[in-house]
């Protein structure tokens, strides 16, 4: 058994908090709102271990390990780093797993600061959204040393089923994001296809199977069809509900831009998927499933 601070308990955050209580380990959670905590206490946390504290600083003592699973580069820099951050408090030999998305460069700069006090981190960003969260099966990408995430490893596969070494440290986020620029590629390109085939006499279901058969098969045809109706039990059939926020990916398109950036590569395609997801979210769309791009290349 392992204690365990856990600094996030949102929607990914709780469920992952949730799966290593299930498996035995104390976890002593903090977010800045409320009723996270509290749901972290009511779903049966508390008997199982689960301890709500009143701060970040709080939920540390005596932690073997750190998990943070903040929403953004700004959020972790400003948990771990400066004169009260958490890398200043946290004795020699933790192990922090940080799991949020956040920018290749933030993560390096962490990794740097844990490196000078003798504390060892990874950057573990995930793939499997809410539901993968909640069935403790999502795909962890991992920065840092082989020897550090052989130490993890136990923790992480409470909460995930692959789990892969990436490269060194900051290396879990680029891949993170280099996955996520192509998902929102393939889902426009889908988007666009379809609506394409519709305007022109076509039936969405019919041709969604003609195409995931044909050349054009790609994950989100098959396992995310943007076109309502056509699958069951995604969020484009339930009015673009629950799923994976458009807003969180206009994010990660931004950060896969700043990694471009960095190493000034060329990449059109995701700078053209950045506008098409911002000019989603100028139509106040930014909360629905990012599936919702549907609604560019439709009439209203
Ligand atoms: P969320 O907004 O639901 O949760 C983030 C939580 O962090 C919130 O509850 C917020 O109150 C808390 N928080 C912010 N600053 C804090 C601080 N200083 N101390 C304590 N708590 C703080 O977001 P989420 O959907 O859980 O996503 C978390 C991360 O995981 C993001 O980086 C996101 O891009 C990534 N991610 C999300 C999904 C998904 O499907 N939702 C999938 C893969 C990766």
């Amino acid at each position: 058994m392992t204690s365990i601070a856990f600094i996030g308990l949102g929607n990914m955050g709780l469920p992952m908090a949730l799966n290593l209580l299930k498996a035995g380990h104390t976890v002593r959670g903090f977010d800045l709102v409320a009723t996270s905590l509290q749901q972290l206490s009511a779903a049966g946390g508390l008997a199982a271990g689960g301890l709500a504290a009143n701060s970040a600083a709080e939920a540390i003592q005596g932690a073997e390990v750190v998990i943070s699973m903040l929403p953004a580069s700004q959020h972790v820099e400003g948990l771990y780093l400066g004169d009260g951050g958490l890398l200043s408090q946290l004795p020699a030999n933790t192990l922090v797993l940080e799991c949020s998305t956040i920018a290749p460069d933030s993560a390096r700069k962490v990794h740097s600061a844990a490196h000078e006090r003798g504390i060892t981190m990874l950057d573990a960003p995930v793939s499997g959204g809410t539901a993968g969260a909640a069935g403790g099966t999502l795909t962890f990408m991992v920065g840092g040393s082989v020897e550090a995430l052989k130490q993890a490893r136990p923790i992480l596969e409470c909460m995930g089923k692959n789990i892969y070494h990436a490269g060194p440290d900051g290396a879990g986020q680029v891949a993170k994001v280099c996955n996520n620029q192509l998902l929102a590629v393939h889902m426009l390109g889908t988007a666009e296809a379809l609506a394409l085939g519709v305007a022109n006499g076509l039936d969405a279901g019919v041709l969604s199977e003609i195409m995931r058969q044909s050349s054009g098969g790609n994950w989100s045809l098959e396992k995310y069809n943007p076109w309502p109706g056509v699958m069951d039990n995604v969020p484009a059939s339930k009015g673009y509900s629950g799923g994976f926020m458009a807003e969180l990916m206009s994010k990660d398109l931004g950060l896969a831009q700043q990694a471009a950036q960095s190493v000034a590569a060329s990449t059109p395609m995701g700078s053209l998927a950045l506008a098409l997801y911002r000019q989603l979210l100028l139509q106040g769309k930014g909360k629905l499933d990012f599936s919702a791009v549907q609604q560019l290349f439709t009439r209203p």
